[in-house]
């Protein structure tokens, strides 16, 4: 017999659909009415669902932009203008779900199944440091094969690996949710955030993509699993939605409700949200009712910065260059980049061979070459796991992050570890345009500006290496 799962002490169920559709109802706000909520906003105050939904209700170009304008401001005020580099690394394929938007689901027959073993992840690892990475997400199916302590052993033996100058420093998770033991578990392993995602915040929606036949059938185990993570130890959570499954404006305000949750129960709100919009997946076909066009998908990305100003925005290379460009300055923070999704992908020649992979990726470009339209776009990419290392996570992360004085961090962090990659990694473009954009962000230093030049001297002149503050 099935024993029942136990959610947090906790759990209800947040999502009040009548409420929720009746906010993505209103119509487009007064201009005044806009200009409060946006002055709530810019004063770093997260947002309550309901008046994102005001921001949300914009649909004139005149308002989008101001809402835009003011997310963009927003992000430069909290985080200044770094953004964080990441890679996904796909460690199994096996998966006892069905999602009807996947790949990997289990009635797939296409789908080539594979599971990494420690050799093969250590070469996939070594690979991502030879490309200059310093920060991974592991992404596991849901089976019973990859249980918590699975998924231990494999973040501590990413730890462990060195390939020249470089390592791993942060590793995130995105599996499937977890029993309390099971958080408890991947806690003491060093694990940096682990991502849930719900999918689509929708009932109705979640029943049908989600055959009830499949453990991710239980939308409730899947809604609490942040809370649990929370409660059992776990520093940082991810959240989000897979947009394009139900209406985006639910969804949107679905994940502020979500934010809102956990900030308000727990004091601690979610540390990163994404937002990928579905794509075309192996047995899937493209048609998608509720398609996200690129308008309102920029637009819903600026109210998520404006509505959870703390957060970790996730823009992923599911997103063609040109998309990711533009939803880059609406105040995204972190981006991956590099990337390959074919189980062991990162040694593998050739391009993608959807019958491998979870989805088509959008933007296939080696790291390098983003790295370079970054710093030519006067963004300074980041490798800095600097508060993972102090102990600034969790409550502590957010008695930083939401006055806004994390970017003290941030600046001066994003130098080094940009310093480290252009003396180890970088080509010369990237190097040149690097160097260009350290000096650029040292004039505008007011303070620590010559212990910044010292430890950047220790890096590039003293072969110095992780120097964080
Ligand atoms: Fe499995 Fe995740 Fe794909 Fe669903 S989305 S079938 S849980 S790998
Ligand atoms: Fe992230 Fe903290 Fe580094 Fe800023 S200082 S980039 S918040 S790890």
């Amino acid at each position: 017999m099935k024993l029942p799962r136990a959610l947090s002490p906790s759990a209800h169920d947040f999502i009040n659909e009548d409420q929720i559709h009746a906010l993505c109802a209103l119509p487009e706000p007064s201009d005044l009415r806009l200009d409060e909520i946006l002055a709530r906003a810019a004063s770093k105050t997260p947002l309550k669902m309901e008046e994102a939904a005001v921001l949300l209700a914009a649909s004139s170009p005149h308002q989008r932009q101001r809402v835009a304008a003011a997310a963009r401001a927003l992000k430069d005020a909290v985080y200044g203008n770094r953004v964080v580099l990441f890679a996904p690394l796909y460690v199994g394929n096996l998966c006892r779900n069905d999602c009807h938007y996947c790949a990997f689901r289990r009635s797939n027959k296409e789908a080539v199944r594979a599971t990494l073993n420690p050799d093969e992840l250590e070469a996939q690892v070594k690979a991502l440091i030879r490309g200059g990475h310093k920060r991974l997400i592991l992404v596991f199916g849901e089976h019973p094969r990859y249980d918590a302590e699975f998924i231990a052993e494999a973040v501590q033996r990413v730890y462990q690996i060195r390939e020249g100058n470089g390592e791993i420093r942060r590793v995130n998770i995105n599996a499937a949710p977890l029993d309390e033991a099971g958080y408890r578990r991947v806690h003491e392993a060093g694990i940096g955030t682990y991502q849930v995602f719900q999918e689509t915040y929708h009932h109705a929606t979640y029943a049908q993509v989600h055959p009830g036949n499949t453990p991710k059938s239980d939308y409730h185990w899947r809604l609490d699993s942040a809370t649990r993570a929370i409660q059992s130890g776990c520093d940082d959570v991810g959240i989000g939605a897979l947009f394009g499954l139900y209406d985006w404006r639910f969804e949107t305000l679905a994940l502020v409700k979500h934010a809102d949750v956990l900030n308000t129960t727990l004091g601690v709100g979610p540390h990163t949200i994404s937002f990928p919009r579905i794509q075309r997946a192996s047995g899937v076909d493209g048609h998608f009712e509720h398609a996200v066009s690129d308008e309102d998908f920029k637009h819903l990305v600026a109210v998520l910065r404006l509505a959870v100003p703390y957060t970790g925005l996730i823009l992923t290379a599911r997103e063609r260059p040109e998309i990711r460009r533009e939803v880059m300055a609406l105040g995204v923070s972190q981006i991956d980049a590099g990337t390959r999704i074919e189980i062991g992908g990162y040694t593998a020649e050739g391009a993608q061979r959807l019958e491998r992979e979870q989805f088509e990726v959008g933007d296939t470009r080696p790291l390098d070459e983003v790295m370079a339209e970054l710093l030519e776009d006067g963004y300074l990419p980041s490798f800095c796991t600097a508060c993972y290392r102090l102990g600034r996570v969790g409550e502590h992360f957010m008695s930083f992050a939401q006055p806004g004085f994390i970017k003290r961090f941030c600046g001066p962090n994003a130098l080094f570890t940009l310093a480290e990659y252009l003396e180890d990694y970088a080509t010369p473009r990237t190097k040149a345009a690097g160097h260009a954009l350290i000096q650029a962000e040292l004039a505008l230093m007011k303070t620590g500006r010559e212990a910044a030049e010292a430890r950047l001297a220790q890096i590039i002149q003293g072969g110095a290496r992780d120097l964080y503050v």
